[in-house]
């Protein structure tokens, strides 16, 4: 972090993010890796130009902690920043385009100072809050990484209330694996791709992991042979992990996330085995014992109207032993639909989030929340789509038919036999139809557009019956950003 000394100006950002140190940014269950590029910042202030003119970067503003000004812009490349008084003072002398040495005299600066308000203004070039030409584009993340979501069995050994798959006893076979991971690197190949990541998923991975390992293994021979950088993560109820599995997992750099939906009781309500006993005593066990282990697993929680006011006991689980996670949002669908109280009560939902605010603004993590606090929205990288379905994404099911959704298995639309099943996904036009958020009625002119995006497509068909148009949680979305990016400057200045 950033930090000079008062009354001198500070600008406080996200360093590491900045720097591209936080290589991809993953939030949730569904596909949306972001790769962001760093931005060099040199540590003098040679390479500013004193006499080139500077332009503001339109922002939001609030009055933020300890007399901060909190500047949040999906323009600017560190999308937040914090701004003392005299840094707030420096940044309004280019309300209409100045050079730094017009800024600089017009503040009558003395020279002792002169250093730190140098720095400050690097400080505010490097995050994109001043720019040295007007309107320029907008830093929008790369969405560069092949995501093959692989669904390595159609069984689960859980009968959790919102899921969307129609359960059988079916695995993938290893022929069947292989063949999907050829089609995914030829895909990969093809489109000129140069990282691809693996959910391995069902049903229940853990169910069939022999396949999981001797697949990844073979994955990792491809991504090797053809100079692909490649990542795995296995998406897990958590129920059945072993020891073995965990220490297989570190031996391969798997990642492992694991539902967790409240305490208890809570958890027990939306996840449970199919003559009701709950989950939750087996899923905290081997949470513990895969992070005793070394591997620590990202919890992903599902926010429904059932599990909301228990969120702030979850989440206070959760940051007491320094988990990674993520909020998402229930998805209706044929499944789950008669389970009323599953549904997104807007009143219920925000009371539950924020409560569950409150809660990590007590005991603010090291790691940035910003891809991980509300459902599809990512504050973290300014984007354009949600998601990845339909663009980068391959969903493989254990027949090694291709769908372009987890939630539209039932609707393949290509299989892996085909040449490239990348290019017939991206052509499809009955599947589900993953706008920009351009091309979203009602979110043209949302300041938030670039980090919401407009929510999950699927669910905002399933409401509306269009893609083309704002989710229809937009009003939960727009009441919880300010306070995400709110506890975003808390965590900055705790961390400065
Ligand atoms: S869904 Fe709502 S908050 Fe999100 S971009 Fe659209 S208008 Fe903005
Ligand atoms: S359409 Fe919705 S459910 Fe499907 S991958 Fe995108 S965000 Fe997830």
């Amino acid at each position: 972090m950033l930090l000079r000394h008062a009354p001198m100006p500070r600008v406080i950002v996200d360093t590491e993010r900045l720097r591209g140190q936080v290589a991809a940014i993953d939030g949730a269950d569904c596909a949306c890796p972001l790769s962001i590029s760093p931005r060099h910042r040199s540590d003098h202030a040679a390479p500013l130009k004193f006499d080139q003119l500077l332009h503001q970067t339109p922002a939001t503003q609030w009055r933020g902690p300890a007399d901060y000004t909190v500047f949040a812009s999906t323009h600017a490349d560190a999308g937040i920043a914090l701004l003392n008084a005299a840094a707030l003072n420096l940044w309004q002398r280019f309300e209409v385009p100045r050079s730094p040495n017009a800024a600089l005299h017009q503040l009558g600066i003395e020279t002792k100072a002169l250093h730190y308000y140098h720095e400050a203004l690097v400080d505010l070039c490097w995050s994109g809050f001043l720019r040295d030409a007007p309107n320029t584009p907008i830093p929008l993340a790369r969405e560069d990484t092949l995501i093959a979501w692989l669904h390595t069995t159609n069984a689960c050994n859980l009968r959790c209330n919102y899921c969307y798959l129609a359960k059988t006893n079916e695995m993938m076979d290893e022929q069947i694996g292989r063949q999907s991971i050829d089609a995914i690197f030829r895909s990969a190949f093809m489109n000129d791709f140069q990282k691809v990541k693996i959910k391995y998923a069902g049903g229940e991975a853990t169910l069939n992991f022999g396949l999981v390992t001797k697949l990844h293994d073979y994955a990792r021979q491809l991504a090797d042979e053809q100079n692909i950088s490649l990542s795995g993560v296995v998406l897990s109820n958590g129920v059945r992990l072993t020891p073995e599995m965990i220490k297989s997992m570190l031996a391969r750099q798997l990642r492992l996330m694991i539902s967790l939906d409240g305490l208890g009781v809570q958890h027990d309500a939306q996840r449970h085995f199919a003559n009701g006993r709950g989950s939750f005593d087996m899923v905290t066990c081997n949470i513990e014992m895969a992070k005793d282990q070394g591997l620590v697993p990202d919890i992903c929680i599902t926010v429904s109207g059932r599990s909301a006011a228990g969120l702030p006991d979850l989440i206070g689980w959760i940051l007491d032993r320094d988990l990674p996670f993520s909020l998402n949002f229930y998805r209706e669908n044929e499944l789950s639909a008669s389970f009323a109280d599953l549904q997104l009560d807007e009143e219920r939902i925000i009371n539950g989030m924020l409560a569950a605010f409150k809660v990590i603004e007590a005991n603010l993590p090291r790691r940035s929340l910003l891809a991980s606090l509300v459902d599809r929205a990512n504050l973290s990288a300014p984007h354009s789509r949600p998601c990845a379905a339909g663009h980068n994404y391959l969903v493989i099911d254990h027949f090694g038919r291709v769908a372009k959704c987890q939630m539209e298995m039932n609707k393949p639309i290509t299989n892996i036999a085909v040449r490239d099943p990348l290019a017939v996904i991206r052509s499809d036009q009955i599947g589900v139809q993953n706008y920009t958020v351009e091309e979203k009625e009602g979110c043209r002119d949302c300041e938030w557009k670039y980090w919401c995006t407009g929510g999950c497509p699927q669910a905002t068909f399933r409401a509306t019956g269009r893609y083309d148009i704002q989710s229809p949680n937009c009003r939960i979305y727009k009441t919880l950003y300010p306070e995400v990016v709110r506890l975003e400057a808390l965590r900055l200045l705790k961390s400065s």
